[in-house]
């Protein structure tokens, strides 16, 4: 065949099969064209899951006379005129490929009306021509009407799913765009009959109704809300409770200066900071708002604008992923954990809880039976200010020096037996506390006295303690929270510095020349971890030294894998996930067991721990530690005041 070059309209369905996959991808488009035109209310109107008819309606701005042809051509837009616009784009769409796509593979037609005009005018494609503007009846605002999708592309249409999918399709699409703009309505009908009307939703009430209604009642009632800000971007949204976890990663929504993006280096950062609260797994569940400067982002990397490129990707990426890590941090028990809704008390949610604070470094709590490998591991490579002193409520008695450790490092020895007395008890709080527990059963103390937990006034079954608080009970898992709490002072005590320990013969790792470039490039962010990297040949590194918690395991593999990390991402978190995993086992190991009776100081001090420590809501595996019982939920429960 000769080079020819290619009619317009075969060019519009080219790009049509790029942009435009289902239905759902029309509804995207048109929509997006609405709320760039500033619409304030958006009807869509469906038949037969969109194949039949997609019809958007908006009160935007509407499209002048002389422009209404123009929207049907190719490479026609009002929104970007120089490569600078394009560098700041504040619009969704600025490539003018939406319309003529549509309509190369569909019967469309377009009625619009600016302000100011007397009346509206229309035009529709026919065969790939657009027809003269004719003057038509319409209020302020455009319609788009879409029939027949893919009626002239069979292979297509051969990829249709069911109506009922493709409708699927086309609510999902709907969620993420209502999710983008709370300041706009939107109404849905499908084969006639109405779905859903979100009336606009600008005060955080309607905002967190209109969240409910679009990602479910329970997820909005189990949500830390964040506001952050900081060097330039921004951070908003609501973040799940672990204990609200999903088993897929289907309610995670991420919105980029107001556009929903699928990204990577956002998930990334969320998968991390929820793996230290989430069983492996189960997935996090959120609804997050990124708003960067336009010039730090550039959205023209995908022809559907679903996948973005940061300029500064690691910026990006430590800013998200410190917010929600601090955020997630704050769900310890809290007094301001919400009231009695049917969930709540079974899940201790602390939804309200106030800003992260560093906790208190107070005592260490410590169970008994500390004396194992795995805890010796962890001592053995304690930096030197982990020593006894530190450990102050272990019982110094109970330490005794590794042997043969390179750091200073402490253990408590196999046979402490001494069980409770272990435990770290501040014997002036516990004493009090349970004082205060006694009076709760006849007076009841004024509620300012009641700590968020309360105070212990008995142990289950060997598992479990029971408090009364000032509105009502609370049970605990004795395990799970203690878990928590010792993996936490165990992050703390690790905080500096990683140990290293030099190996006698350097380990050879065979790696690619890009690899041992990007190896070259992170040296510092190796060091800072604990490893001593350098480059033995054009594709060989040397590894001279690993951080001395790791001794014993594959050093090399993991270094193999940081380099993919970095080469994909440009930053990893895998040593220290190695390290937080070896902290998790050792912490769950040395926590308190079932069947060990504690006295009600013991159990108050472990409650007073629960509430000084970051993410105390949930064991290491995303389980709730506590459940509470309002003194609402007891009445109902009982069918009281009825
Ligand atoms: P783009 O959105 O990339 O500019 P489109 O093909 O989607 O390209 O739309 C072409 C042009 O038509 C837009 O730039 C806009 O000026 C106009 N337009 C489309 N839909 C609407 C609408 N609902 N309200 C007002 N103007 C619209
Ligand atoms: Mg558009």
């Amino acid at each position: 065949m000769a080079i020819q070059v290619l009619p317009d309209e075969l060019v519009n369905q080219i790009a049509a099969g790029e942009v435009i996959e289902r239905p759902a991808s029309v509804v995207k488009e048109l929509v997006e064209n609405s709320l760039d035109a500033a619409a304030s209310r958006i009807v869509v109107e469906l038949e037969r899951g969109g194949s039949s008819l997609i019809r958007v309606r908006d009160d935007g701005r509407g499209i002048s006379p002389g422009e209404i042809g123009l929207a049907l051509a190719r490479h026609a837009t009002s929104k970007i005129a120089s490569l600078e616009d394009l560098e700041r784009i504040g619009t969704l769409g600025f490539r003018g490929e939406a319309l003529p796509s549509i309509a190369s593979v569909s019967r469309l037609s377009l009625v619009a009306r600016t302000h100011d005009a007397p009346h509206a005018w229309s035009v529709e494609t026919r065969e790939g021509a657009v027809s003269r503007p004719a003057p038509a009846s319409h209020p302020p605002g455009t319609t788009v009407e879409v029939r027949d999708l893919f009626f002239n592309v069979p292979a297509r249409r051969k990829f249709l799913r069911s109506e009922a999918t493709e409708y699927q399709h086309i609510l999902r699409m709907l969620e993420r765009l209502a999710l983008s703009r709370f300041e706009v309505g939107f109404s849905l009908a499908h084969n006639g009959k109405p779905v859903w009307t979100l009336p606009p939703a600008t005060s955080p009430a309607e905002q967190i109704a209109r969240v409910a209604k679009l990602c479910g009642e329970d997820f909005a009632q189990h949500v830390i809300e964040l506001e952050e800000q900081s060097a330039g971007m921004g951070l908003s949204g609501w973040l799940a409770l672990p204990t609200f976890s999903r088993s897929q990663a289907d309610l995670q929504f991420s919105f980029l200066n107001g556009r929903f993006v699928r990204d990577k280096l956002i998930a990334s950062a969320a998968r991390l900071a929820y793996q230290d609260v989430l069983f492996n797994g189960r997935f996090g569940a959120y609804v997050l708002y990124l708003r960067l400067d336009p010039l730090a982002v550039d959205v023209n990397a995908h022809p559907q604008k679903l996948e973005v490129r940061f300029r500064e990707s690691r910026r990006v990426h430590e800013f998200l992923f410190r917010t929600l890590e601090r955020a997630l941090a704050a769900t310890r028990p809290s007094s301001h954990s919400p009231g009695s809704a049917p969930l709540d008390w079974l899940t201790g949610s602390a939804a309200h809880a106030a800003a992260a604070g560093i906790a208190h470094q107070g005592q260490f709590l410590m169970a008994d039976g500390w004396g194992r490998r795995a805890a010796a591991d962890v001592y053995r490579a304690l930096p030197d200010e982990g020593s006894p002193h530190r450990l102050a409520g272990l019982g110094e008695e109970a330490l005794v020096p590794a042997a043969g450790a390179s750091t200073t490092g402490y253990f408590a020895s196999d046979d402490d037996s001494r069980g409770a007395a272990a435990l770290a008890v501040r014997e002036a709080t516990a004493s009090q506390g349970a004082a205060a527990a006694t009076t709760a059963t006849t007076a009841g103390p004024p509620e300012a006295a009641f700590p968020p937990l309360g105070f212990a006034m008995a142990q289950l079954h060997g598992a479990y303690i029971l408090a009364q608080t000032a509105q009502g009970v609370v049970l605990v898992d004795m395990h799970a929270a203690h878990e928590r709490i010792l993996y936490e002072r165990l992050k703390q005590l690790l905080a500096g510095p990683p140990a290293q320990q030099r190996l006698l013969v350097p380990q050879i790792v065979p790696v690619t020349a890009l690899e041992a470039e990007t190896a070259g490039e992170h040296r510092e962010e190796f060091a800072a971890l604990g490893f001593e990297l350098d480059r033995f040949a054009p594709e060989q590194l040397a590894l001279r030294a690993i951080p001395s918690l790791l001794v014993g395991r594959d050093a090399v593999s993991l270094v193999r894998d940081v380099l993919a990390d970095l080469a994909v991402d440009g930053s990893s978190r895998r040593v220290q996930e190695s390290i937080e995993h070896l902290l998790g086992t050792s912490a769950c190991h040395a926590a308190i067991r079932a069947h060990r009776a504690l006295s009600l100081a013991e159990m108050n001090a472990l409650l007073r721990e629960m509430e000084r420590t970051p993410r105390a809501d949930q064991c290491n595996h995303g389980r709730p530690t506590w459940v509470r019982l309002s003194l609402a939920d007891l009445d109902r429960l009982f069918m009281r005041g009825r």
